[in-house]
């Protein structure tokens, strides 16, 4: 449980020489110039990390949850936002090689690992986000055919992905009422609203996705009718432990970097690294991650396990992690002094794109609902 096997240790070695030597030199230009570095994810892909977790027979690494943590944390090393939006393509990637027929997985799966094609996945609505269930976008049937209208907010990839992996309103109010629909790109009716401005994530475009009189086959619906929540919240499971595996990942080059500026930088005649205050600090930001680390991967163990408890686990998970590689990156900031606040230093940057992750796929308080629904259930 606690040691790598040598395939594990060399799978994070390969992420990390990919995240090194494709991702972490032009990160910061990336984030300054809003570039979404689509031909960088292809390269990723070319080494197996567009499916990690998806099956072999459609062009799937057929990976662990584990596996994904440590390429997602090793990744994230280099640049969290390019990093998390691999995760987002990995789950939607997953959700259709999961619940899909053979024909759905043989039409879309194998571009999608490749990355000829990037997919995205869309639940949040303007008037729905933590309140997933309450979604509004309809799609009614007609004939052979659903039409969709409604608006998805703040979808990563929106705009550049040629997949979308759409939550609808097929029935009734509720949980039960949503489906989920496979939604090609260019398809009539389908727009997207402007590109959001940011805090981070700049790596990556945010848009509206708009469905006006949208036609979708009914042969592009995932599982049955009513299915859609239930396969929302899975590809979440997964979703979870791979932001809060990006938290670790920017987190950890966060400290790394304090610890280089640390030996080199001098003040009142001494190394910073020389003050025991603030050696405390670094001891205190080590400790932090690693005990997170040591829990996402227990809760990657209990997903692969499929565990009664593992969404559960994979809530903790994400919710400790997230705050963790937030907090210490905002110490490493602190810690390089003005410096830590210039763009060129790169831990700005961290700091920013790390702050959405307590906010999205469940925000860290949806994640105490999660865990304390869980516990009363338990208790009742
Ligand atoms: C950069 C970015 C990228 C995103 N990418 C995607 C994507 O690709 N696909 C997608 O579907 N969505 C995406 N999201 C949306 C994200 O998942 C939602 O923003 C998030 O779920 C919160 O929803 P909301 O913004 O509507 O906040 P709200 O639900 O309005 O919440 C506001 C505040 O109230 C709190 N709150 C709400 N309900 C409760 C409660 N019951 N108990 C306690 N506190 C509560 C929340 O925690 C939050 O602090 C993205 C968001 C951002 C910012």
């Amino acid at each position: 449980m606690f040691t790598l096997t040598e395939d594990q240790i060399a799978i994070r070695e390969m992420a990390r020489d990919f995240a090194n030597a494709e991702i972490a030199p032009f990160a910061v230009e990336w984030d300054e110039k809003k570039h979404f570095p689509v031909d960088t994810l292809r390269a990723a892909a070319a080494l197996g990390m567009g499916g990690i977790y998806v099956q072999d027979d459609v062009g799937g690494s057929g990976l662990s949850r584990l596996d994904a943590a440590l390429i997602f944390e090793a990744l994230a090393t280099g640049c969290p936002g390019t990093a998390a939006f691999l995760s987002i393509h990995n789950m939607a990637t997953w959700m259709i090689d999961r619940f899909g027929d053979e024909d759905q997985r043989a039409t879309w799966v194998p571009r999608l690992t490749t990355m000829e094609h990037i997919a995205s996945y869309c639940l949040t609505e303007p008037g729905a986000g933590s309140d997933a269930a309450a979604l509004k976008t309809k799609a009614v049937r007609d004939g052979d055919y659903y039409v969709v209208d409604g608006q998805k907010q703040f979808i990563s990839g929106a705009g550049a992905s040629d997949i979308y992996v759409v939550m609808v309103r097929t029935g009734g109010e509720g949980p039960k009422g949503i489906s989920t629909l496979v939604i090609e790109a260019g398809t009539p009716g389908l727009s997207f609203g402007a590109n959001e401005k940011k805090m981070g994530w700049n790596v990556q475009p945010t848009r509206a996705v708009i469905f006006e009189g949208v036609r979708v086959p009914v042969q592009n619906r995932l599982g049955a009718e009513g299915d859609g929540f239930r396969i929302a919240m899975a590809g979440l499971d997964g979703g979870r432990l791979n932001i809060g595996a990006c938290s670790l990942g920017g987190a950890q080059a966060a400290l790394d970097k304090t610890l280089s500026y640390m030996r080199e930088r001098k003040a009142f005649g001494q190394r910073l690294d020389a003050f025991q205050a603030l050696q405390f600090r670094l001891a205190d930001m080590a400790t932090e991650l690693e005990v997170a680390r040591t829990f996402l991967w227990r809760a990657a163990a209990a997903l692969d396990a499929k565990t009664p408890d593992a969404t559960k686990l994979c809530a903790m998970a994400k919710r400790f992690a997230t705050d963790a590689g937030f907090n210490v990156a905002n110490e490493a900031l602190q810690l390089h002094g003005g410096y830590g606040y210039l763009a060129d230093y790169g831990v700005e940057k961290i700091v920013r794109d790390l702050r959405v992750h307590q906010i999205l796929e469940g925000t860290n308080e949806i994640m105490r609902l999660i865990i304390s629904r869980a516990l009363i259930a338990q208790g009742n």
